[in-house]
């Protein structure tokens, strides 16, 4: 796999990988504003719905109390009055009076302080200076589009002290007093006023033109206390609904949460005409997106994350074992190539020698023996190649068996060296055994352990022959007998000191590309030692060269 086609995959992984990532990233966002504004249109229904309501409650009271006002004898009306004045709580003060006659109720002389501020609130009213019955008032619904905007508010509030609610009825039923015969025009109406930034409401009615207007002030306290009971209980997603006063006062709240001081209401509904300047403000405390659109969006994001990782980490994966097998690939493709050398070097010489010997052309009989020695050499280095290659495929399997003998350790690789001796000197090496003489007996196999030897030794031969040395020494522990294989080759640099008992592995330097080898010696030698319980590893040898050390358990 070359890195441009590594670059292309990646790409062709990378690029819908993005795509798919911005587009779902887009359309997570877009469904946060959806949710957004479908929990800011939720709460406006809510706050229209609780206006609505609070408005009917008002409107009821109003009604009910026009009723009754209507139904009141004339002859009995201060006194009913004045007892509606005392015992209903909806009733704050009462009046009567007459175009001509001025006030009849309450007299002055015998007023209360409460009575006197109610003559001076309405005194426009009672002076004639401003008409009980106004023109037909502004459209309601202009009038609540316009209290949105709070700049307005405080203009219309100018001009509506005396905004008047008229209702016209007709009735044909006779009245109590007995003085009203077939269809009459009754006026009366709600007249809310405002003093000293106070909302008041003034109830009248006119049974006859030219006949006494009376009525009552309605306590908008205990309203209120009637109209709270309409409010809903706090909502759980942290939006809060409050009843706010013409100077934005709030007089009710839907639960206890804590409203920042300051902070303007998300949206308004007005309650005119029933309740002028009056407002249900509505503030949205967790931010604009309430608790499960936040809680729906996190989700999302995080299995987009998840998505993405996943997509980018197979892709990451699949590349580094298609490189893994490419490169195993490369390296079987390598070592079939060098055994195949390995195979035809030794036995090019074994057919060249043996043909010189059968034609029997060489006289000489010290070349004779020279020739056969030849190869009897190369036979044994065909014989552990061919051995190597079956071990590793055994050991690959597991399918390797060990015949434990007990051996002494040092005789035994005497033994070994004394049969190789020769290729030392041909290659220009000096041996040097450094094994004590004593007798160390170790549980092992016999062939493994030469195994192992014979690929150092052949190592040493290939690769650090210049240094013209080859040295043995073997320590003992309690446990463990250390063999060290050593030469003053060129050594291995540090970078490939764990990576040389890999299968296949080999420095890539022009000293090793120089010699046949198949990567496999080393890693058959590993192996074999862990098998048997032991361990073989590098160390740089002082002063220059290698060195390999073989851990041998005294105990099988
Ligand atoms: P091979 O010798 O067939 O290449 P090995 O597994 O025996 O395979 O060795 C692995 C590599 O370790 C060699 O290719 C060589 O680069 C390095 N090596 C092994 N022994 C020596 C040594 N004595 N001196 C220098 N390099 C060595």
């Amino acid at each position: 796999m070359t890195k441009r086609s590594i670059i292309f995959y990646w790409l062709l992984l990378l690029i819908p990988t993005a795509v798919i990532g911005i587009s779902a990233f887009y359309m997570l966002c877009h469904e946060q504003e959806r949710i957004n504004s479908m929990e800011i249109s939720a709460a406006e229904d809510k706050a229209n719905a609780i206006a609505s309501s609070l408005v009917l409650t008002v409107e009821n009271a109003q009604t009910g109390l026009s009723d009754s006002l209507h139904n009141i004898p004339e002859k009995q009306r201060i006194d009913i009055l004045a007892e509606w004045e005392r015992t209903d709580p909806l009733v704050r003060n009462v009046f009567v009076w007459h175009e001509e006659t001025g006030l009849e109720y309450p007299v002055a002389g015998s007023i209360t302080r409460e009575e006197e501020r109610f003559l001076k609130r309405f005194n426009a009213l009672f002076t004639s200076r401003i008409p009980w019955q106004m023109p037909a008032m502004e459209n309601p619904r202009e009038y609540s589009e316009k209290t949105k905007d709070k700049t307005d508010i405080l203009d219309y509030r100018k001009s509506i002290s005396n905004l008047q609610n008229l209702t016209q009825r007709s009735s044909s039923q006779d009245n109590s007093d007995g003085n009203w015969q077939g269809d009459i025009i009754t006026k009366s109406g709600w007249i809310p006023w405002f003093d000293e930034n106070r909302l008041y409401m003034l109830g009248w009615v006119q049974k006859s033109p030219g006949s006494h207007v009376y009525g009552i002030e309605l306590e908008i306290m205990t309203l209120l206390s009637r109209i709270i009971s309409v409010f809903p209980p706090s909502d759980p997603d942290g939006i809060v609904y409050v009843l706010l006063d013409g100077n934005g006062k709030i007089l009710h709240q839907a639960g206890k949460a804590l409203i920042p001081a300051g902070r303007e209401p998300e949206y308004l509904v007005s309650l005119a005409p029933a309740l002028p300047h009056w407002q249900i403000g509505v503030y949205m405390l967790h931010g604009r997106a309430g608790q499960s659109g936040r809680g729906f969006i996190i989700l999302s994001s995080l299995l987009l994350v998840i998505f993405l990782a996943a997509i980018i980490l197979g892709g990451y994966l699949l590349t580094w074992h298609a490189q893994q097998n490419i490169k195993d690939a490369s390296q079987k493709t390598s070592f079939v190539s060098s055994v195949s050398h390995e195979l035809k070097t030794p036995l090019t010489s074994i057919r060249m020698y043996a043909e010189l010997l059968k034609e029997k052309r060489v006289k000489d009989p010290d070349k004779k023996s020279h020739y056969l020695q030849v190869i009897v050499d190369e036979s044994r280095r065909l014989t552990r190649l061919v051995n190597n290659v079956l071990d590793f495929s055994r050991l690959e399997q597991g399918r390797k068996k060990y015949h434990l003998e007990h051996l002494n350790l040092v005789a035994h690789i005497r033994g070994i060296m004394k049969d190789h001796l020769v290729r030392f000197k041909e290659a220009g090496m000096v041996y040097d055994d450094r094994m004590p003489d004593q007798d160390i007996y170790v549980e092992i196999d016999r062939d493994a352990i030469d195994q192992v030897v014979l690929n150092l030794a052949d190592n040493a031969i290939k690769y650090a022959s210049e240094g013209k040395e080859f040295t043995l020494d073997l320590k003992t522990s309690n446990s463990f007998c250390q063999l060290m294989v050593m030469d003053r080759g060129p050594g291995i640099p540090a970078e490939h000191w764990s990576k040389i008992f890999n299968k296949f592995h080999r420095v890539d330097d022009s000293l090793v590309s120089s010699k046949p080898g198949s990567g496999l010696g080393l890693s058959i030698a590993q192996r074999i030692m862990a098998d048997l319980g032991g361990e073989i590893r590098y160390e740089p040898r002082d002063g220059g060269g290698s060195c390999f050390v073989v851990e041998i358990p005294l105990q099988a």
